[in-house]
This record gives structure tokens, sequence and C-alpha cells, in this order.
């Protein structure tokens, strides 16, 4: 919706949508928010219980104490650094809406890049396999994001996740519920467990595939991040230990043991991670040198590993 974000704020008897929009979409830009006019919108929306679109078309509709009075701490809270994802209770991933909340890592644009080479990768599998059902195994389960997307692109997938956090897991589980389109009429499966990948998953095996986003900030790094992330986003979901590389160890040395000959393993990584994850993979013998793919602003984002052959 257009508007001079210079608007002057209008006189308090004359709030009508447009009005508080403009207000808001002022105070946001002076607190230095860089999506001000967006936020506004997706929360003065979410407040009301309508669309964008519906905000647009009800302009001019006066809003009395009681329809501002949720959207004003809404205001006060994303001035204050909450990520408006957690104030709404739901971000979009791959096309999907899905439920977030504090206790996962509000999925990023960053990470289709992963699912889009999954995708390839497994239709590829496929195409030589056409009998078989594919097995992934997947760490770090978060709101289910990575498995829901692959399971709305690709059909005769089973796929298992495992996720350390009790509320992740439940959170994943409901949005699982939600997209249960994606599951049986696709002749898929989707199993989300709780507890660590690497000791839950591998009696699960053999898989074709492991894929994950793991935490990779370098521990000290996390306070660096903007304070959205560095305040408000799950510490489990970032942290990658001394060198944000724990997680990468653990599943290169790891996941060999329960992948299928010719297995293979798709690992979102930090975009200045390449040089670290190649020198770690040529002290992983049954891999072979990783290959590496860039998101949409040119970083490396994805790593992808292929088991030795015999
Ligand atoms: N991409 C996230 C960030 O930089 C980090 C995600 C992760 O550690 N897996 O905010």
């Amino acid at each position: 919706m257009p508007a001079d974000p210079v608007t002057p704020p209008p006189t308090p008897d004359l709030w009508t949508i447009e009005t508080l929009l403009g207000w808001t979409q002022h105070f946001f830009s002076e607190k230095g928010l860089t999506t001000a006019r967006l936020d506004a919108e997706l929360l003065l929306a979410h407040a009301l219980r309508l669309s964008r679109l519906e905000l647009y078309l009800q302009k001019d509709r006066p809003l009395d104490e009681a329809e501002r009075a949720p959207f004003r701490q809404l205001v006060r809270q994303r001035a204050s650094g909450w990520p408006t994802a957690y104030l709404l209770g739901e971000q979009e991933f791959w096309s999907l809406p899905l439920e977030v909340s504090p206790a996962v890592l509000i999925p990023r644009p960053d990470t289709e890049t992963l699912v889009e080479q999954a995708v390839v990768r497994i239709r590829k599998w496929q195409a030589a396999h056409p009998q078989s059902r594919c097995r992934i195994a997947e760490l770090g389960t978060g709101s289910g994001a990575i498995p829901l997307a692959l399971a709305s692109e690709l059909q005769n997938l089973d796929l298992i996740s495992a996720e350390v956090s009790p509320d992740a897991q439940a959170l994943a589980e409901r949005n699982r519920a939600r997209h249960a389109d994606l599951a049986a009429p696709r002749n898929n499966t989707l199993t989300f467990l709780c507890g660590d990948a690497l000791t839950q998953l591998p009696a699960q095996g053999p898989f074709h595939f492991w894929v994950a986003n793991p935490p990779y900030i370098p521990r000290d790094t996390i306070p660096t991040l903007q304070p959205e992330v560095a305040l408000h986003e799950p510490t489990l979901a970032l942290d990658g230990g001394a060198d944000g590389l724990d997680l990468y160890r653990r599943l290169l040395s790891e996941t060999p043991a329960c992948l299928a000959p010719e297995g293979e393993m798709l690992l979102e990584i930090g975009s200045d991670q390449q040089p670290a994850l190649t020198e770690l993979a040529a002290t992983h013998p049954k891999w072979q040198s990783p290959a590496f793919y860039q998101d949409l602003a040119g970083h490396p984002r994805v790593a992808h590993f292929l088991l030795k052959g015999p």
C-alpha cells in the first residue's frame, strides 16, 4: 500500500487503518527497521484478523481503542527487537505457511537453496531407482520446513527427522498435521522424533540421503549477529561450537555407517565456510570432495557430499 513515509502522526481521534499504518511505518523507520511498511501491514493485518489486501480495501475504516490496543502491544514488541515472524506466529517457507515460535529458527530464504539442491539430487536418485522408496534422514527438524518442502515437491519419500528441543518437535508435529496433504496423498511418510539425530536415526537406516541445516555459527560470534537473531532465536539452532563446525564433524564421521552405498549428504553452510568444509572433508576418507552451491545472494550455501564407491 503506498504511503508517504514522512506523514506526520495524525491526531488520535482520527485513527483509521491508513493513518495508523502511516504512523507505525514512520515509528518503525525511526527505530531503524528496514522493512517498516511491510512489518506495519503484517502486524496490523494480524491484529485485526484481516489480509493485507483487506487492509487496503478498508483503509478509511476508523479503529476504536479496543481494536488498537492489541496492535499497540505488537508494535512495542517489534520496536524492541522481536522478529515479526514470532509476533505473527507464522512464516512462509517454500510457499508453505508454517507455525513458528521462539522454540524454532525462523525458516530463511537461504535454506530454499538446500531444498532446491536436495530436490534435484533426490529426483535423479528416483529416476535411477524407479521401484524404490527414497529414505531421507534429517538432523534438526526445527519448524519442519525442510522435510515439508521436500514432501511438497516429491513423492514416495520416507523422511525421518530428529530434533533435540521438545518444544520445537511439538511445533513441527503441528506443522506436519497442518500439512497432512503432503504425506499420505503423495505417498510420503514424515516422522519427527525428539532427540539427537545421530543417536536416534542410525537404527532406522540405511538412508539414501542425509540433509540438515545444522547450527553453524561460531559460539563467540552469536552476540554480534543482528539483535533479532542473537536475542530471540534459539541458541540451540545457531551454536555450532567454538569454530561453528561441530555438527559438520559429527555428520561427516557418523552418517556413513547408516547410509546406503553411494549415499549422499546435503548440508547448509555459513557463507564463509566453504574452505573449512573442504578441508574438513579431506580428513574424512569415506567422502568424495564436496561440491558447493550458491544461494540467491551468490554466497556458497550448500555443501553436497557423496560417499566414495567400494
Ligand atoms: N542462517 C542463520 C543465520 O545466520 C543460521 C542458521 C544456522 O546456524 N543453521 O542467522
